[in-house]
């Protein structure tokens, strides 16, 4: 087939290897969202995966398929904030040493954040490739593991493992919105999710400011996108222009992508806050802000991902106030 892929089994063995270092967390129905639609719709509660993100389940299968050397060694990644803190703290857990490399456009308090969960930080250039190379610097002349944020099968395999419990708290679930940046999480959920039950859809949703997957897949192979400030923030960032996993794995199992205006995303954060008292970030509010603006057709039950909480508190009281959330690039 020449497209490399994740398996179901490689997700189901990522279970195994997560099971106990990571939270298995709840779906819930979301009545106002069910009348809005007339279809049962639910809530993936993953915000609340310790460190605040599903990027806890790819690290971990990541730091679990690691050597022994290579943990003497230590791990590095670029992040935009959540796969950082994830990787900090999965290492810290193993007590494996953990450089963590970022632009100068993540927000302050995801930094500390990482800081404070025991990583080094590095803040390098205005880009996600920018705080690439140092990393490739750190993995070329010291001899650290790259872990990367979603092109990698363990990574893949990781995030793969909510779509196992999706489709076991939802079976007859018809259609799955999953936030998308690099699609580490678009991949593996629908690797899980079309091997048992291939009738479902999944539908990825990202915001206009600067979506390099959809940009991708429009001109048919990876290619660059200006980065530009968001509320959907972790949605930042390219897919890597010698992507080899999810570019072809999101063009091959998911349905469609869909891209939301900025006061859409809006939108999806205060309607979590206000009808389901939940305090999501933006990247985790793409699938209710899809609801909301009419965007969403499905024949059966529907399960939106909220992927994360990381949100600065300042910013996230502006947006459920309706006061200005934008900020200066
Ligand atoms: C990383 C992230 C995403 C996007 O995941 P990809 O695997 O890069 O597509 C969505 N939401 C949150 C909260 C994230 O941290």
């Amino acid at each position: 087939m020449g497209v490399q892929t994740v398996t179901l089994a490689e997700i189901e063995e990522a279970r195994r290897a997560v099971t106990g270092r990571i939270l298995r967390t709840p779906t819930v129905p979301s009545p106002s969202l069910s009348e809005l639609m007339g279809l049962p719709v639910h809530l993936k509660l993953e915000h609340r995966q310790t460190t605040g993100s599903f990027k806890l389940r790819g690290a971990s299968n990541a730091l679990s398929r690691l050597s022994s050397e290579e943990k003497r060694l230590g791990v590095t990644a670029a992040s935009t904030g959540n796969h950082g803190r994830a990787l900090a703290h999965a290492a810290r857990l193993e007590g494996v040493r953990t450089i963590i490399c970022m632009s100068r456009l993540v927000p302050a308090n995801k930094v500390d954040e990482i800081r404070r969960l025991g990583a080094e930080i590095r803040i390098v250039g205005n880009s996600q490739d920018d705080a690439q190379e140092e990393v490739d610097r750190l993995v070329s002349e010291d001899g650290l593991v790259m872990v990367p944020p979603f092109d990698n099968p363990a990574i893949i395999a990781g995030q793969g493992t909510m779509g196992l419990e999706i489709v076991e708290d939802v079976p007859d679930v018809d259609t799955i919105l999953v936030p998308v940046s690099g699609g580490g999480l678009a991949a593996g959920v629908a690797a899980a999710v079309k091997a048992l039950r291939p009738q479902a859809k999944i539908i990825g949703v990202s915001m206009s400011a600067g979506a390099a997957m959809r940009a991708s897949l429009d001109a048919g192979r990876p290619v660059l996108v200006e980065e530009s400030h968001s509320l959907a923030d972790s949605l930042g960032g390219g897919i890597g222009l010698d992507n080899r996993f999810t570019f072809a794995m999101v063009r091959d199992l998911l349905d469609d992508i869909l891209l939301l205006s900025e006061d859409e995303i809006a939108a999806g954060i205060s309607h979590a806050y206000a009808m389901e008292r939940e305090i999501i970030e933006g990247a985790a509010a793409v699938g209710i802000g899809a609801i909301l603006a009419g965007g969403i057709e499905a024949a059966g039950p529907v399960v939106a991902i909220l992927s994360g909480r990381n949100i600065d508190m300042k910013q996230h009281r502006r947006v459920v106030c309706g006061d200005a959330y934008r900020q200066e690039a």
